[in-house]
């Protein structure tokens, strides 16, 4: 009786090594590329696994000096993506490096950017080459090394579309990442016929049965190209869930990127790093062992607050510029000890001070409410006072400042 209760324990061991889990990034992956592009391998798997519709994630910021650069060299979103929490210091433990041992481990990237990513696994290669190549090596890497876990990140639809943005042509695809021959159409497409590649290759390999794919961007992509952070595409991608382990014909409307590490750790019975705080995507696994937790929505909560910020901030800074407006150097003073409290992209290495996102989102919404409140009781102040001046000349001005002010909320 003992001998196979411990017969039954050590297969189960075997079989959770046994799989294989591929995160598969498409560098700046649209979630709106399902009704613009031909990717038929992605629809495909979209179909038989589950679908993310939109995977939020925060602004991808790339600090390139500062506190934040001395630690990383990739955009936040790349650490936040392999670590599972928003909140990233030198302590953070990424997914690689909290996997047991015995579980092999690679990283497959075509750009120099991740370097300080690449800690911690088995084997990485890294190395600025067309996406083909980093297919070509994950194949090689699957067959020698036979890894639990693998992110194999296709850079080139990202770098396309910068190009949009960037371009001084006159080509028409200027300014729009979904005409034809747009440089992120014709990358992205092409990612998705590697992809069909690399699975071709995983089922020659004869482990595709054994294989999850999570397929997802590391961030979105704005229509104009590129993603700035002030625009909100840039912080949404899809993620597809496809394969073993994965429920077919799901559809989930909202998860965040820092639960994707550990649902990777449900899949492979491992518990998540330390210092994870994603929420395991359960709805998409066929071994439920807990209940869901609740879904709740932190990282579009703070995304707003930071649009919030930025409209009130740049609203009421340039009604200062106004001699006119009474009491200027009182203002200026409160919005300053409200610009020490909000926490936004710029104090990004800050935030782990807060520890939580509910402590994160609750000194925004502080500091937000004092913000508001100055731009309407100094618009009520403004108005009172306009009797007294030049009636001609300023009557139309506070309403003109006041209906923004308040609409914005
Ligand atoms: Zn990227």
């Amino acid at each position: 009786m003992l001998a196979l209760v411990l017969l039954l324990s050590v297969s189960a061991l075997a079989f959770a090594q046994e799989r294989h889990v591929v995160l598969f990034v498409i560098d700046g992956f649209s979630y709106k590329a399902w009704d613009k592009l031909s990717i038929p391998v992605l629809r495909t798997l979209a179909r038989e696994g589950t679908l993310v519709e939109q995977g939020h994630l925060p602004p991808p910021a790339h600090p390139k000096a500062g506190p934040y650069a001395e630690i990383h060299s990739s955009s936040i979103v790349n650490p936040i993506m392999m670590a599972g929490t928003i909140f990233i210091d030198r302590k953070t433990v990424l997914l690689q490096e909290a996997l047991p041992a015995s579980m092999a481990t690679a990283f497959v990237v075509n750009s120099l950017s991740y370097v300080t990513l690449t800690k911690g696994y088995t084997e990485a290669f890294q190395q600025t080459a067309p996406d083909d190549r980093s297919i070509e090596r994950a194949l090689d890497i699957m067959q020698r090394l036979r890894p639990a876990f693998i992110r194999v990140h296709l850079q080139n639809a990202g770098s396309a579309g910068f190009l949009s943005l960037s371009t001084k042509e006159d080509v028409p695809w200027r300014g729009n990442i979904w005409a034809m021959n747009a440089p992120y159409r014709l990358a992205t497409e092409r990612a998705d016929s590697l992809l069909g590649v690399f699975i071709e290759g995983l089922r020659r390999q004869g482990i595709l049965d054994k294989t999850t794919l999570i397929i997802l961007g590391d961030h979105g992509q704005d229509d104009g190209g590129w993603h700035p952070l002030e625009l909100p595409d840039g912080a949404i991608t899809s993620f597809v869930l496809w394969g073993s382990g994965i429920r077919p014909g799901l559809r989930v409307p909202y998860a965040e990127l820092i639960d994707v590490v550990p649902t990777i750790c449900a899949l492979l019975s491992t518990p998540p790093p330390a210092t994870s705080q994603g929420r395991t995507i359960a709805e998409a696994l066929t071994a439920q062992v807990v209940p869901f937790p609740p879904r709740e929505e932190h990282i579009r909560t703070l995304n707003k607050q930071f649009a919030e910020y930025r409209s009130l901030t740049a609203r009421l800074m340039a009604r200062l510029e106004d001699p006119s407006v009474p009491r200027r150097g009182a203002m200026y003073y409160q919005l300053g000890t409200i610009r020490e409290r909000f926490c936004d992209l710029s104090r990004f290495t800050e935030w782990p001070k807060l520890e939580t996102m509910p402590a994160l989102i609750k000194q925004n919404e502080e500091a937000l409410k004092q913000l508001r409140s100055i731009a309407e009781g100094k618009n009520q102040e403004h108005k009172r006072q306009e009797p007294n001046k030049n009636q001609e000349h300023k009557k139309q001005e506070p309403n003109k400042n006041q209906e923004p002010m308040t609409k914005d909320r």
